[in-house]
């Protein structure tokens, strides 16, 4: 923690704390140690085993160095660090006076803490703004850990946002799409708060298209027959599927790699849910179109991203690109099969065809 009270109640920052003085938890009111040194930041801390602890995340330097630039990164905003609000017993990092909450997270979080914290905030009607810090940045805890954190935004598309305490700047990470199974993003440094306003506020040209668009889809092409004749596991399940259905996964028709950029929200699931669909619609000819969608209902969770309109309309653009690629019909509130795409007998054969592809289809 950065701050206590001293025994008159007054709020301390510990950088500015004496040792000779007793300071208090501001949550729990059980006595604190100032740590201070050279190489430290100067902080407070719980006595060992104290039940106060678990409310904040471990206090690593990082954290307690970064709280301390994000309060300066935000000084207009008269910021509160480790603010206690009693009722619903959380302590974020940095309390705005737009009632904006600001989380500096560094350590891995589970869904389900992050979702109770999350209900916490939402009771007291704050919103809060997750910032990430260098163990995210350098990958060192899972993609799944990573992306509950994503946002949308109509300026930045889905993105991220990371402080670096190294540089102590804020770091964001922007228009995150999937293409060809792999994610690709652009990056933003900000300075200072006037720069984050404006970025955030003007939209920003993003150059998508990919130059090597056919050696790419060959290079996905390939890749996904390497990692089938190697037995890859991820993969069992919808090969299976294909068999299942006389096909054989590697052929799968070039159409369903198409819009070539899709939102980063099912991941790889998103073959498996266009192939069910697909095959479905061979056997049935027709399905409403509200199963349709929930097809691709989302299997990972969001919880920043609270706006289902936004989602709902990510859902759409799927169908309208499976009408445009003619592969179905919109009857009322029936969808139909209208041709099914040409599935692959080999994987040479698909290779071979993706030129023509692309051409079409630009
Ligand atoms: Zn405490």
């Amino acid at each position: 923690m950065l701050i206590a009270f001293n025994k008159n109640k007054k709020l301390v920052q510990a950088q500015d704390a004496h040792r000779k003085e007793t300071f208090f938890c501001c949550a729990c009111m059980e006595l604190v140690t100032l740590k201070a040194g050279r190489h430290k930041v100067a902080h407070f801390a719980h006595q060992k085993g104290s039940e106060c602890e678990k409310l904040g995340e471990g206090e690593t330097q990082e954290h307690l160095l970064g709280k301390q630039q994000l309060f300066h990164f935000f000084k207009i905003h008269n910021p509160r660090l480790e603010h206690y609000f009693a009722n619903i017993k959380q302590r974020p990092d940095l309390l705005l006076d737009n009632n904006q909450i600001i989380e500096f997270q560094c350590s891995p979080i589970s869904s389900r803490r992050l979702k109770e914290r999350l209900t916490g905030y939402q009771k007291i009607s704050h919103i809060s703004n997750w910032i990430l810090g260098k163990p995210y940045l350098k990958q060192k805890h899972s993609f799944k850990k990573l992306i509950q954190f994503m946002r949308y935004q109509v300026n930045l598309g889905f993105y991220i946002m990371y402080w670096d305490v190294d540089q102590s700047k804020l770091l964001i990470q922007h228009h995150i799409k999937s293409y060809l199974g792999k994610l690709i993003y652009e990056w933003h440094t900000i300075d200072n708060l006037d720069d984050l306003t404006m970025f955030i506020n003007n939209p920003i040209n993003v150059c998508n298209q990919r130059n090597h668009l056919i050696a790419d889809l060959k290079h996905h092409t390939i890749s996904i027959q390497k990692q089938l004749s190697l037995g890859s596991s991820s993969l069992i399940r919808i090969q299976n599927l294909c068999y299942q259905n006389g096909y054989n996964f590697g052929g799968y028709p070039l159409e369903l790699d198409y819009p070539y950029y899709e939102p980063p929200l099912w991941g790889h699931q998103l073959n498996y849910i266009k192939i069910k669909l697909l095959l479905y619609l061979k056997l049935n000819l027709t399905m409403s179109k509200k199963s349709f969608l929930e097809m691709f209902d989302l299997l990972t969770e969001f919880p920043l991203m609270i706006d289902v309109k936004v989602i709902n309309g990510f859902k759409m653009q799927l169908l309208s690109s499976w009408v445009k690629l003619g592969i179905i019909m919109i009857d009322g509130n029936l969808v139909k099969l209208n041709q099914m795409p040409n599935w692959f007998e080999s994987y040479d054969q698909k290779l071979a065809a993706i030129p023509n592809f692309v051409k079409k289809k630009n």
